[in-house]
């Protein structure tokens, strides 16, 4: 079977490797599709994402749907020909962050496709892997494999909007376009959401925005020099900053209404940010972070499952697991692409 491994930056190769056995509790699975992710694209171009840097050969992958194609021993509740959703979460269930039920905040997180820590957790840029029969939650209506593949990014955006409160009724601003930003403007619709604006540097994440529910797109690279983002959208109740960029954090510092909420959501540079923070203060703001997803997965299986959140205009192509350099490359370009997933190869 086919399997990517990046060896470095701008090094990964697609090699031929033995399929491998599901053991006690876990079952084997062949790839539906897998999404590929930001961090992705950094540890083909960099070898590394912030302080995690590649130390043997890792297969990236994160975000993937899968057909179950042999059970380990001891796995009830699935059955061979199953189309699972992969959650690629798996925290420790004994620290502290994980008995808050904040597991996302798991101090010994064991994350799919990362190199947060050694030996490597591989991920699900390969044909078939083996899988905790835990981690896959069964899908048994008719949506695409692709689809059901973005119930990790979707996972992300409901637990931002957790960790923001009630948006019933609310006003919306979302900084930021790209799939999770589209991810969470179907978020905010779930939960109620009055008004949803969105801004972009570009023109096409901002196109996918509207058809997935955004009210209002703004390029905020074409304000006016006396122009405020407020004097488009009025002062939004919360905004989500997913972009990572600080102009844009700064923004939504500046835009929602005194009092109002601030959840980041993207990656900003880790050195460097200049920030009106006095703000927070003087404002009266609550900055929160959002980091992964705790406890939503389930929730967003079946919100995909059912369609009653359709993320079909956010997939951009797929392409086979041996075009997986090329296939980086085209999610790269904003211009063109939003989540873009491979496939085996002649799927
Ligand atoms: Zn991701
Ligand atoms: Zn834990």
């Amino acid at each position: 079977m086919l399997a990517c491994q990046v060896h470095g930056a701008m090094d990964l190769r697609v090699i031929d490797v033995p399929v491998p056995r599901p053991g006690t509790g876990e079952v084997l699975l062949r790839l539906g599709a897998a999404g590929i992710c930001g961090s992705d694209m950094h540890y083909y171009l960099h070898g590394r994402v912030g302080s995690f840097v590649i130390r043997e050969p890792l297969t990236p992958g994160h975000e993937a749907s899968g057909v179950v194609a042999e059970l380990g021993e001891g796995v009830s509740g699935l059955r061979v020909g199953d189309r699972v959703a992969i959650n690629p979460s798996r925290p420790c269930g004994r620290c502290a962050g994980c008995r808050e039920g904040r597991e996302n905040l798991c101090a010994n997180m064991r994350f799919l496709g990362s190199a947060s820590v050694f030996p490597h957790m591989q991920g699900l840029f390969s044909e078939y892997f083996v899988m905790p029969a835990g981690q896959c939650v069964p899908v048994a209506s008719a949506v695409s494999l692709g689809e059901i593949a973005m119930s990790e990014p979707l996972s992300v955006a409901l637990h931002s909007v957790h960790r923001a409160g009630s948006l019933l009724g609310r006003q919306v601003l979302i900084t930021g376009s790209g799939t999770i930003g589209c991810m969470m403007v179907l978020a905010a619709r779930l939960a109620g959401a009055a008004h949803i604006a969105v801004t972009d540097v570009v023109d096409h994440p901002l196109t996918v925005a509207r058809q997935v529910g955004a009210d209002q797109t703004v390029r905020t690279d074409q304000l006016l020099a006396d122009q405020a983002l407020s004097d488009l959208i009025g002062e939004p109740d919360v905004a989500f900053e997913v972009s990572g960029a600080p102009s844009a954090l700064s923004a939504c510092l500046n835009t929602v209404r005194r009092g109002g909420t601030v959840v980041q959501v993207g990656t900003l540079p880790a050195e460097g940010l200049h920030l009106h923070a006095n703000l927070v203060m003087s404002r009266e703001l609550d900055l929160r972070g959002s980091f992964r997803f705790g406890n939503v997965f389930g929730q967003a299986v079946s919100a995909i499952a059912s369609r009653r959140v359709d993320v079909r205009p956010v997939l951009s192509g797929a392409h086979p697991l041996s075009d997986a350099a090329r296939a980086i490359e085209q999610a790269r370009d904003k211009s063109i692409s939003m989540k873009v997933q491979l496939v085996p190869t002649g799927a």
